[in-house]
């Protein structure tokens, strides 16, 4: 293979290895020649990186990291190479002969770096392996990789995979997903579906959160089906506010034609985090269809990486500051750290289904039990309201009360429905 020694503008200066650009071209150089059959690529993100950075601080993370690519590189030999994506992901390519030794590392290593502990620091990935040989094109090998690496993040019981057909038959939806979500935009295929909180005191409507639903050639799709699609194509923020705009025409139908509208939260994706003009599009957004803040509410789950929790702090305050209230949705799931409780000014606690005790008497359900009292009291002292999402039977809604939380959300009390249904519910 020819092995170009790397100038300046080739290497990413934090790490030392090839930047992307570079790194494209020489796979783009192997992809075409007969040594194809004889490589291998690797797509890695680091896990926790910001657990790393916060432990030992900034100077520190980088030193990991540059010990972390040095001993893959020393893995790979001089006929692999390795190039930064960005942040903490890397990919490399190497030959076939060390694949076993690649899969030992992205399965975990223990890098001894004395300069910033004396103990031996664990650096964990998710990893997406293909053969060289699967294309002749760089970017769509790269893609495959990538794609390999997601899947593998959100599988259970391992965190590297092989790029195979299933992941190709995914890939190829994902890509249909894509190009058909601009005209379901346009032809309305999106439609909000209604699921009601209930207050546990009276069993009375207390509000309801709204929940996407994708109609396409006499089908309806899940959120599960598409919306971790969108989140990876950046669409999401588009659907979000689709949504949050028939919310707000919704109410405002509801309160001209006089009936008791009660709050909808929606739902909003981390991934709006990035737009500086995120608050006031929201506030924007109310406004037009003239509706007192206090009827829309925004749910959104945590986050893990400093920068956006900065702007998760600065939305929710603002939002807040503008009447408007906001769930931290999904607690229990993840991290939940206690700083996002504590630092960011939430209304509700939306307590995930996950940490709802079945009422089997097991002890991981009275271990649940204890977490939820737990939290509810932690939450309440705190001065956040707890919602509890999934409740499914009569005893989980009398357990509830039992601890102190008053809101539910779940199957026992109502599926999420369509509107003209949800209408039914609201008195005139
Ligand atoms: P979520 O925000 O946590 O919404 C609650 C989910 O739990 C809904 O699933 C709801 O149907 C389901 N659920 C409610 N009660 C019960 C119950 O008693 N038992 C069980 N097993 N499930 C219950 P759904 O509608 O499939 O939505 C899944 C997720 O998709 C939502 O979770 C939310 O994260 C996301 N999502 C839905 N619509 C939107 C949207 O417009 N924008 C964004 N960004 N995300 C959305
Ligand atoms: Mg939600
Ligand atoms: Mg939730």
């Amino acid at each position: 293979m020819n092995q170009n020694q790397g100038h300046l503008e080739r290497l990413d200066l934090q790490t030392g290895v090839y930047s992307l650009e570079y790194a494209l071209d020489r796979l783009q150089q192997l992809a075409s020649s007969p040594e194809a059959d004889n490589y291998d690529g690797v797509s890695i993100n680091i896990t926790g990186m910001t657990i790393l950075n916060n432990r030992f601080g900034m100077d520190n993370g980088t030193r990991i990291l540059q010990v972390y690519v040095r001993s893959l590189q020393d893995l790979i030999g001089p006929d692999g190479f390795l190039a930064r994506l960005g942040g903490d992901r890397f990919f490399a390519v190497y030959p076939r002969e060390h694949r076993d030794q690649v899969i030992a590392f992205v399965k975990g290593v223990d890098l001894r770096i004395p300069e910033v502990t004396s103990k031996t620091v664990r650096v964990n990935c998710s990893a997406g392996f293909i053969r060289i040989s699967e294309d002749r094109n760089a970017a769509s090998l790269l893609d495959a990789m990538n794609a390999a690496r997601r899947i593998a993040k959100f599988r259970e019981n391992t965190t590297w995979l092989f790029y195979d057909d299933e992941i190709r038959r995914k890939l190829l939806y994902e890509r249909q997903v894509e190009a058909m979500f601009s005209s379901a935009v346009e032809q309305e295929e999106f439609q909000v579906y209604y699921q009601p909180k209930v207050e546990l005191h009276r069993y009375h409507l207390f509000g309801a959160e709204a929940l996407c639903r994708w109609f396409h050639e006499g089908r309806m799709m899940m959120p599960a089906d598409f919306i971790p699609v969108l989140e990876r194509n950046g669409s999401i923020c588009e659907l979000d506010f689709y949504i949050l705009e028939h919310v707000c025409r919704d109410i405002r139908g509801w309160l001209d034609e006089g009936r008791k509208a009660v709050c909808v939260s929606v739902n909003l994706s981390r991934c709006n985090l990035g737009d500086p003009e995120l608050k006031n599009r929201i506030i924007g957004t109310i406004e037009r269809y003239d509706l007192p803040p206090g009827m829309v509410e925004i749910e959104i789950t945590e986050t893990t990486s400093d920068v956006s929790f900065h702007e998760l702090q600065k939305l929710v305050s603002g939002l807040r500051e503008a009447g408007i209230s906001c769930s931290m949705d999904d607690f229990g799931t993840g991290y939940s750290s206690m700083s996002a409780l504590s630092e960011i000014p939430w209304t509700y606690l939306k307590i995930d289904k996950s940490l709802v005790p079945v009422g089997n008497g097991e002890p991981e359900d009275e271990k649940r039990k204890i977490l939820i009292r737990s939290i509810v009291s932690m939450a309440e002292a705190l001065g956040i309201s707890c919602i509890t999402e999934g409740v499914e039977t009569l005893n989980q809604s009398v357990f509830l009360k039992s601890i102190d939380c008053y809101l539910a959300q779940g199957f026992f009390f109502d599926r999420p429905m369509e509107k003209k249904e949800f209408e039914t519910r609201l008195k005139k």
